[in-house]
């Protein structure tokens, strides 16, 4: 299979033609080795238009979530970022390209193993297992946070480690369906703004959901 070729469909078929235009967003798809982040017997499909399983229950989003979620983040290089729910890594990386330091948190210590491997060649990705609706204090404030596991609301921890004109995004809702949602710190409060309907995994920690579903 012939990776590279079937990166640049990804983003000719799947991103470009569904509105993700930032230049910088998607040469971080080209240059991103997705098939890298899935599990071996699945490569085949990583540079399909669906979500994949990566072990312990999660996914791996589809890539144009991922695009849709990073470009709404408006990141020019500067900026420290807070992920919740590292996975199989492969948001983090894409982060990395267009951020100055990503900071991503992972309850399943197997996956944490996972994407550190991967991520090996990354030298802005820092990664901890834990739960990460309690953000990353030592960290704090971040320019941006991206929660990649759905949740009833926002951790409330969260809210305090966002820089003011910080933005925040991530999917609001049931277990069923949710609202991706972004988020940005005008003096103190937050203003929403709506993106797209989706499904994600839970966020399960002390501030979003308290078990498995
Ligand atoms: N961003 C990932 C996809 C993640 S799927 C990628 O690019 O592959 C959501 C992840 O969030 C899962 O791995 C899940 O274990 C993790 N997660 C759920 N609740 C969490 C919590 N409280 N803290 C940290 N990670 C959490």
């Amino acid at each position: 299979m012939n990776f590279e070729a079937a990166r640049k469909l990804m983003v000719e078929e799947q991103l470009i033609p569904r509105g993700i235009n930032d230049e910088k967003v998607l040469n971080a798809f080209l240059k991103v080795e997705r098939y890298r982040f899935i599990p071996e017997e699945l490569q085949a499909s990583a540079y399909a238009d669906y979500p994949l399983p990566i072990g312990e229950g999660q996914t791996i989003s589809q890539p144009y979530i991922v695009a849709l979620m990073t470009q709404a983040l408006k990141l020019n290089g500067s900026e420290k970022v807070l992920e919740i729910g590292t996975g199989s890594g492969y948001q983090a990386a894409i982060l990395s390209q267009l951020a100055k330091e990503v900071y991503s948190i992972e309850r399943f210590p197997v996956l944490v193993k996972g994407a550190q491997g991967v991520l090996a060649g990354y030298n802005n990705i820092h990664t901890k297992i834990g739960d990460g609706t309690l953000g990353w204090p030592e960290e704090a404030p971040f320019d941006a946070i991206i929660i990649t596991a759905a949740s009833p609301k926002i951790p409330l921890p969260l809210t305090a480690q966002l820089k003011e004109e910080g933005r925040l995004i991530l999917p609001l809702g049931d277990s069923f369906t949710q609202m991706l949602t972004l988020f940005k710190n005008k003096n103190g409060n937050l203003e929403s703004a709506d993106i797209c309907p989706c499904v994600f995994v839970p966020l399960v920690g002390k501030y979003g959901y308290n078990k498995e579903i």
